[in-house]
């Protein structure tokens, strides 16, 4: 009986958006990714910072209340939150956006948004297909206004840099994974930063009335993330990519941790079989 209620204690407590984990919002040490790519998020929302010398991209905005912690590891790494020229996201949810507005307020950075992403965020999370009627508080956050409405495969330049919108939906209708080129020692290296291909817990991705098209969508996500190139692993959250292990074997002065192609090929095929069982349970279910 316990085990049952720890269950469902643990189903809860993972329901995202709907509970805050303690690792979202402990702080968690900034640090040199690769190249131009830095990690200032915390423990485990992830929120990078790449940096050109016309100014910085911000990719993550993460909590209402993450912005101080955002500004802070920017500037323990030499760097101004002011310097952000563009501000982006992985997708609409409030671990990944809620902080936008407050970013927006004290860089005027150009907040760059996926098409299928645009009214939740400019809602502030209210036309969410999954979240837009929860009752829960954090679900919810300040509107933001976007300044460039993305499409699949846009670029977004800036001082040399060209990151690559690639429409990975499904988790939400705009969610977006990033890529980018760098060079690292002279070598040139594809980074991909994942934007979540998780179907949460209640999703529908049978006859579902407010996305109709979601397990399609999650389909040609797959396609996509299976078709990147991909050397450097990141992603909207640093458990996608083991971030927690990898971190202190950059500090050894060894290879760099972060390279990691098979790792994200394993990635890629675990959360896939994972929707195809999720798919397949609720088509059973749904005859
Ligand atoms: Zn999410």
């Amino acid at each position: 009986m316990l085990s049952r209620i720890l269950i469902a204690l643990f189903a809860l407590t993972t329901a995202a958006p709907a509970q805050t984990n303690p690792d979202w919002t402990t702080p968690f040490p900034p640090h040199r990714v690769i190249a131009n790519v830095y990690y200032v998020g915390s423990k485990d929302l992830a929120s990078y910072l790449i940096t050109t010398p016309e100014g910085h991209i911000l990719i993550n905005s993460n909590l209402e209340s993450s912005p101080a912690q955002i500004k802070k590891s920017v500037e323990q790494l030499g760097f101004k939150l002011s310097d952000v020229k563009i501000l982006l996201i992985s997708h609409a949810h409030f671990d990944h956006c809620a902080g936008s507005s407050l970013i927006k307020q004290w860089t005027h950075a150009k907040y760059m948004v996926m098409d299928g992403d645009v009214s939740v965020v400019e809602s502030g999370g209210k036309t969410d297909f999954q979240y837009g009627n929860s009752k829960d508080k954090e679900s919810h956050y300040p509107p933001a206004k976007v300044d460039r409405v993305l499409h699949d495969g846009d670029e977004v330049r800036l001082g040399g840099v060209v990151l690559v919108a690639h429409k990975t939906a499904g988790h939400t209708k705009g969610c977006t994974t990033w890529t980018l080129k760098v060079k690292d020692n002279g070598k040139m290296y594809d980074v991909v930063i994942v934007g979540s291909p998780n179907v949460n817990p209640g999703y529908k991705l049978v006859n579902n009335k407010t996305y109709p098209q979601i397990a399609q969508d999650y389909q040609q996500t797959f396609r996509i993330l299976n078709a990147l190139p991909c050397d450097v692993f990141l992603g909207a959250h640093g458990g996608y990519y083991d971030m927690l292990a990898k971190y202190p074997r950059l500090k050894d002065g060894g290879p760099n941790p972060f390279i990691d192609p098979a790792g994200y090929k394993a990635y890629v095929a675990d959360r896939e079989q994972a929707f195809e069982a999720e798919l397949k349970k609720q088509q059973a279910g749904a005859k």
